[in-house]
This record gives structure tokens, C-alpha cells and sequence, in this order.
């Protein structure tokens, strides 16, 4: 399958930070390794235009992050230190939605190894996500006439605060999450759906609670495009997460969330979010296997015709 990953831009951290920016290059050879991607199906994405994300974003909020000029509160609430390798990465993951969007429009399922920036809202960028590449994406695809109604399905670990915050009033995008109800936000914006749920909730639990949430979900949304956050911090060993997933259980939601969004006839575009285990090697395991319940589903090209 085709997938975009923008694993050779890193950025400066201070030694000892949480996040896992070795992750995205083993995640992309991973990919290629177990064949799931041929090397000429990995595509590195451009970066994207400012002008694409103004379509979401704040002027004055994008001129700070373009110029340095984020507040010290800024910068503490984004968690990363602003640099213009930073601002490049994120533009770049941007453009990695919104390409694994439109190829998921052709193909009914496509995957950037990367993005669901979701603490990104119209106004502000913060947990580690300076622009909301979901809903940059989908605004792309609005604007190019390719999609109406959406859904956003966020099994991030984490509330999708900035999505909920873009996507406010907007009554053509349904935002689902399904999060750690003590986990980081802990001032929320509320969701169309929001599903807290307690520390230590296990496979079975969190595969009903999704099962619930998806049935309310779907008939309200009747979206023709769907964005799946498959987020690795549910993962029982995860640094940042209080949820109590296996690896199985993970594939199991993987799974569900896939094929009930395929049923309805939705292109589905997913993208990584976060995943902090100790061992980026686990955090790598979970997202491949997302990959791989992706690359199942992937609708073959057409033969051309001889
Ligand atoms: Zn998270």
C-alpha cells in the first residue's frame, strides 16, 4: 500500500523528553519490511502551504508559530521547544494527512505514518501538536469539492480537545473520543461524543465501550470520509496512558473501528497520534499492526485493461 511518513525531519529536544521522535523511521522501515509497503509506495510529503492552514487555523497563532514568536506559556503548553525544524516537521505531517485522505478517497482506506495532532485547536497548539493536520486535511478536501460529511474517530488515549475545538458548531463532522477520563486534558472541550473511561480499563470493557460509542456515532454522522485516530497510548505499558490495553486488544479495536467505518461506505484515512511506551520498539509493534489491519483493507487498483 502507499503510505507517507515524514521520519527524516527531527528536531532539537533536551535529552530525556517523552516524546518518541525515533519512532517514525522504524515505524516506516518496519512497514517496508514486512511488506506491507513497497520502498516506491513510501512517499515523503512537501510541506504545507500556509494558506492551507489558515483554512483552520488563527492568523496571528500561525504568524507565531511561523516567526518563533509563541509566549513562554505557549511553548510550555506545547511541550516541545519551538524550532524551525519543528515548524517544517508539522507542516510536513500535515501534507501526509491530507495526501493519505485523498488517496483513501480512491482506495477506501489509506494510512500516513504520522499526524493526529488533535491538542491542536483553532486557536492554540498545544500537547505536542501545533497544527491540527485532521482538520487541515478535511478542509482540503472540502475545498476541493471531494468530501461533505465526516467523522472523526479519535482512539487516542488523550481527549481530542483541539479537533472538538475546531470542529465546534460545525454540525457536517461528528468528533468521537474514546480516552482515559484522568488523562491530560484536564480542562476538556467537549466532543460531539465524548467516552471517559476509568484507569486500568482492560481489553474487553473498552472493545464494548467502542462498540457503544460507534453505534450511537455513525447513524448521526452519515459521513462520506472518516479519519481514525489509532493512537498507541491505550497500551497497558505506556508511559503517558492509564488504560489497560494488550497489543491484542489494540488490533481488536484497530479492527472494529475499520470495518464498521467501511461498512457505512466511508473512505477512511488514518493517522498515528501519540504512543509513549518506555520501549519505542513497543510503540513501533502497536502502530505496524495498525498498518497491517490498514494494508488488509486497502482496495486493489483496477487492472488497466489490456
Ligand atoms: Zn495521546
Amino acid at each position: 500500500m502507499h503510505i507517507w511518513t515524514h521520519n527524516r525531519c527531527r528536531f532539537p529536544l533536551p535529552p530525556q523528553h517523552r516524546f518518541p521522535v525515533d519512532k517514525y523511521a522504524r515505524l516506516a522501515e518496519r512497514v517496508v519490511a514486512e511488506g506491507l509497503a513497497a520502498p516506491d509506495e513510501v512517499h515523503e510529503p512537501a510541506p504545507i502551504g500556509w494558506d492551507a492552514l489558515a483554512a483552520v487555523h488563527d492568523a496571528d497563532l500561525l504568524a507565531r508559530i511561523r516567526d518563533g514568536g509563541l509566549s513562554l506559556r505557549e511553548e510550555r503548553g506545547l511541550g516541545l521547544p519551538w524550532s524551525p525544524q519543528l515548524v517544517e516537521r508539522a507542516r510536513r505531517t500535515t501534507s501526509g494527512t491530507l495526501h493519505a485522505a485523498r488517496h483513501a478517497l480512491r482506495h477506501r482506506v489509506a494510512m500516513n505514518l504520522g499526524g493526529g495532532t488533535h491538542h491542536a485547536g483553532r486557536a492554540f497548539a498545544r500537547g505536542y501538536c501545533l497544527f491540527n493536520d485532521v482538520a487541515v486535511a478535511l478542509a482540503g478536501l472540502r475545498r476541493d469539492g471531494l468530501a461533505a460529511r465526516a467523522i472523526v474517530v479519535d482512539c487516542d488515549v488523550h481527549q481530542g480537545d483541539g479537533t472538538a475545538d475546531v470542529f465546534a458548531g460545525d454540525a457536517t463532522t461528528f468528533t468521537l473520543s474514546l480516552h482515559g477520563a484522568r488523562n491530560y486534558p484536564f480542562t476538556r472541550i467537549p466532543s460531539d461524543l465524548d467516552v471517559d473511561l476509568p484507569s486500568g480499563t482492560g481489553d474487553a470493557a473498552y472493545l464494548r465501550a467502542l462498540e457503544e460509542a460507534l453505534d450511537t456515532a455513525l447513524p448521526r454522522a452519515t459521513a462520506d470520509v472518516a479519519f481514525y485516530l489509532a493512537g498507541a497510548d491505550p497500551w497497558e505499558g505506556d508511559r503517558l496512558g492509564r488504560l489497560a490495553l494488550t497489543k491484542a486488544g489494540l488490533r481488536a479495536r484497530d479492527e472494529l473501528v475499520l470495518d464498521r467505518l467501511l461498512e457505512t461506505g466511508a473512505a477512511v484515512c488514518v493517522v498515528l497520534a501519540g504512543g509513549y511506551a518506555e520501549d519505542v520498539a513497543d510503540t513501533v509493534d502497536i502502530n505496524a499492526a495498525t498498518a497491517a489491519a490498514v494494508a488488509a483493507r486497502v482496495r486493489p487498483a483496477p487492472v488497466a485493461a489490456a
